[in-house]
């Protein structure tokens, strides 16, 4: 579609004025004003399905956080060094979701800071500096964890210690044990460490494997690798920031569906629905070779104000049923794609948990060629149906479905006819 001048405009002044480093979505990118549920607005009235967002997890604009936010605002924000109730009630909430063995919460703003505190507890109780992490992960913008996300492209050097192992993508990889293959992955990731002179200090993954394409996995598929980890005195830390609340339906973390407990667990996006909140949970003797010898202060980390939208959070999944929610409607999406694809040969492979769908474009199912080029045209004719998402995995051919929680059943045939759709017009 043609910008309309507005919005040409609006963007001529925003790359006058911010960083190039922005990026965009889409050839004509969509200027949004509004949302409501798992729907968006843009400025000319147009009405969007948002099929990416899991930050706004109970739906855009969800009035439980507002009033939360709205009256904690009004009595008081402050930060960590003063006692304050709502620091304290949410993580006795949150570690009532986790394992017995997780009794320590710590909170950040963003999961980047979450991912970087956990790498620096991790080499302090490890006394290693080696981190392994898979071949398109993602885990933040600092210096840390940027030198530990191979997503972002070769521009970005890796930190000499960190190691990148094969991601476990059962569609691709030729085994019939994805478990011991993918522990395979880890052991060689450590000797290769070791060779270097580089103690192991953990891994660290999305147990979802967001970046990596959507790989859900099954149950079982990450135990061994994470016996290769303690055995090596390293700690698993569970990029929870996708994942999480509730997204994967079948348990309230990603981990839980794996049947894992972790040493260290981050959070982010969906946990303030918005509101920037993030935090590390972390198995408490873990977390004491750092504590004890090193002082954390984060200013915005914790505050009441972003603790009153996390407990929102925290209430609103379990009022509305999101959890549960997310297992029945996602199986239901994924099994309308799964249709889909036996009409449409270029899509190799639909696989997902909850309301998280990986669909992987293929210019021949037989080969598995993965067809970048078919998924960016995907991309531009979805949107021009109003369905807004994006493309994950080494290859770029997968298309990341990953709705707000408040998708539902309503917009399956929106989200699959839109897809539908799509292939047809582009003769795939
Ligand atoms: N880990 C994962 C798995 C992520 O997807 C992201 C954000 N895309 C981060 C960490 C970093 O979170 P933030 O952008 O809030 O710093």
């Amino acid at each position: 579609g043609e910008l309309d001048a507005g919005t040409r405009e609006l963007i001529e002044r925003r790359e006058r004025v911010l960083g190039e480093s922005y990026r965009l979505f889409y050839r004509s990118p969509v200027h949004l004003v509004r949302g409501e549920g798992a729907h968006l607005w843009d400025a000319e009235g147009r009405r969007y399905l948002d099929m990416y967002n899991n930050v706004a997890s109970l739906g855009h604009c969800h009035p439980a956080v507002i009033d939360a936010v709205d009256r904690q605002m009004r009595m008081l924000n402050t930060h960590t060094r003063y006692v304050h109730e709502t620091i304290v009630d949410y993580s006795e909430r949150l570690l009532a979701t986790m394992p017995a063995e997780l009794g320590k919460a710590m909170y950040m703003c963003t999961g980047s800071e979450a991912n970087d505190l956990a790498m620096r507890v991790a080499r302090a109780f490890s006394g290693g500096e080696g981190i392994l992490v898979t071949r398109e992960a993602y885990h933040g913008t600092s210096d840390l964890t940027s030198g530990a996300s191979p997503a972002l492209g070769s521009g970005q050097p890796l930190a000499a210690t960190t190691r990148i192992i094969e991601a476990p993508d059962a569609y691709r990889v030729d085994t019939d044990d994805i478990g011991h293959w993918f522990a395979d992955q880890v052991r060689s990731g450590i000797a290769d460490l070791e060779l270097s002179g580089i103690r192991f200090a953990g891994l660290m993954i999305d147990s979802i494997f967001s970046s990596d394409g959507v790989l859900p996995g099954t149950r079982g598929m990450l135990r061994e690798a994470v016996e290769v980890v303690h055995a090596a005195g390293g700690v698993l830390i569970a990029d929870e920031v996708q994942p999480g609340f509730g997204r994967t339906g079948e348990s309230f973390w990603g981990f839980g569906r794996h049947g894992l407990v972790p040493d260290l667990v981050t959070l982010g996006k969906p946990m303030g629905n918005g509101i920037p909140v993030s935090g590390l949970v972390a198995r408490p003797e873990v977390l004491a070779a750092f504590s004890d010898s090193i002082p954390y202060f984060n200013t915005f980390g914790g505050n009441p104000v972003s603790m009153a939208a996390a407990s929102a959070v925290l209430d609103t999944i379990q009022s509305e049923g999101l959890q549960q929610h997310s297992a029945e409607v996602g199986a239901e999406l994924l099994a309308a794609y799964a249709d889909l694809a036996d009409r449409h040969p270029a899509i190799g492979d639909v696989r997902g948990a909850g309301l998280f769908i990986g669909c992987e474009l293929v210019s021949d199912p037989a080969t598995k060629q993965p067809d970048r080029g078919l998924a960016l045209a995907v991309l531009e004719e979805l949107r021009s149906r109003g369905v807004l998402t994006s493309v994950a995995g080494p290859h770029g051919n997968v298309l990341k479905l990953r709705p707000p929680l408040a998708f539902d059943r309503g917009d399956i045939d929106w989200a699959v006819g839109a897809l539908d759709d799509s292939l047809t017009a582009l003769g795939a």
